[in-house]
């Protein structure tokens, strides 16, 4: 077995009771039947009817069986004072949940490698992964840099799934390159995911068919107008999503809040203290072109490790046929497009360009908090809230991907 992993990823190792947040702080943490049957069991000193602080799920399966209710404060039941897990404490790492075990790591296992890379919900994975333009470079059990790899072997995997590997490789070949736009190798990765099952019927061609692609959309302007309009759009859709769901006020955790806030203060700076639409875009224009264009500029593998990180994390969609990669993969860009307008908001409110660190820390508190733009189906698979589907619908109702990179390029 070889083990993949980008490069932060070797660098890590958790900030222990020195992390600004803690794992579970603000999470959804899903305990498996296993670890459920076991906490009801478990004494601990100072916390009351355990049992309790479990809720079991609507439609409970093996691994998601139920999950733990956090505090007020978004913290986790089992949380102590010393800011220490007190199940770990008391009985040892191996009585974790998976969740727990196994966090910020997303272990992605193929029949024969394995693919490891970081949640950006960990603020130091965050860190790591986005502060420093070559995070992402490929290593091979660690130590040795790799151009390509293999996910699965080509020898006894479907064409599907090796199709599926070639477009991973490429994808990251792209996001790599900084001469070549991220926007563009989005429009490119999404092209061959559309196309995955006809180039897995043809897996022969897959070489002239990517040059197709390439060709075609690595040079182009994707975005050829100014979305400025559509950004404002996008941010009062979102905060009327909020504000109609009383979202503000059912939210009981102290961390979602501090993101809804943050989406709020965006809204407030840049759309509701205008008295039109027209006054809004032309400010959100101005703040683009100061400072975000600049911002970006000078750190252009922001976007890069973001994308690539998060499309790395789904890897075993990409070689999986019945899997709902794209969907990710445009969870992602509306991820990305949340935690952008965040940031036009502070550059508007204070004058200024942002900073690396700002770009980290929002990217961590988007992700941490994404459960409230997205649900579970009964299979555990996310799905979009409605209501943002419905925004993206009057964008391009037959294309999910043109509507998100729309707004967010
Ligand atoms: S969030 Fe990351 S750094 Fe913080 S305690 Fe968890 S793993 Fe460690």
């Amino acid at each position: 077995m070889v083990n993949y992993s980008p490069q932060y990823v070797n660098k890590f190792s958790c900030l222990g009771s020195k992390c600004p947040e803690t794992c579970c702080h603000g999470m959804m943490i899903d305990i498996d039947k296993e670890t459920h049957s076991k906490y009801q069991k478990v004494k601990i000193e100072g916390i009351k009817n355990i049992p309790n602080l479990l809720q079991k799920k609507d439609n409970p399966t093996d691994k998601h069986f139920s999950s733990i209710k956090l505090k007020k404060d978004g913290h986790c039941s089992f949380l102590g004072n010393d800011g220490l897990c007190s199940i770990q404490k008391k009985y040892g790492e191996n009585y974790l949940s998976h969740t727990c075990y196994t966090f910020p790591r997303k272990n992605i296992n193929f029949k024969e490698n394995k693919l490891v890379t970081l949640s950006v919900a960990c603020p130091e994975a965050a860190r790591l992964c986005l502060s420093n333009k070559n995070s992402m470079e490929i290593y091979e059990d660690k130590f040795y840099k790799k151009k390509k790899f293999n996910l699965v072997s080509e020898k006894i995997e479907t064409p599907f799934a090796n199709t599926g590997n070639l477009i991973t490789n490429k994808v990251y070949e792209l996001l790599q390159n900084e001469k070549i736009s991220y926007i563009n190798s989005l429009v490119i990765f999404n092209k061959l995911l559309e196309e995955q099952l006809n180039i897995s019927q043809n897996y022969e061609q897959f070489d002239e068919i990517y040059k197709f692609f390439f060709e075609n959309f690595c040079e182009i302007n994707i975005i050829t107008f100014d979305n400025s309009n559509l950004k404002i759009l996008f941010l009062a859709n979102i905060f009327n999503i909020f504000n109609q769901n009383n979202l503000k006020h059912t939210s009981n955790n102290f961390y979602t809040q501090k993101l809804i806030n943050l989406i709020e203060d965006s809204y407030h700076e840049l759309v509701g203290r205008f008295d039109n639409d027209d006054k809004a875009i032309d400010n959100l224009k101005k703040i683009n072109q100061k400072y975000f264009f600049k911002f970006e500029h000078k750190n252009s593998h922001i976007y890069r490790n973001f994308f690539l990180n998060e499309i790395l994390g789904y890897a075993h969609l990409v070689t999986n046929k019945n899997s709902s990669i794209k969907y990710n993969f445009y969870m992602s860009i509306f991820l990305a497009t949340i935690s952008k307008m965040i940031l036009l908001g502070i550059c508007s409110k204070e004058k200024r360009e942002p900073t690396l660190e700002d770009f980290i820390n929002i990217i961590n508190r988007v992700e941490r908090s994404n459960q409230i733009f997205f649900h579970h189906d009964k299979n555990f698979e996310m799905l979009f809230n409605i209501n943002i589907l419905k925004f993206y619908d009057k964008i391009d109702k037959k294309s999910l991907f043109n509507s998100s990179l729309l707004v967010f390029g």
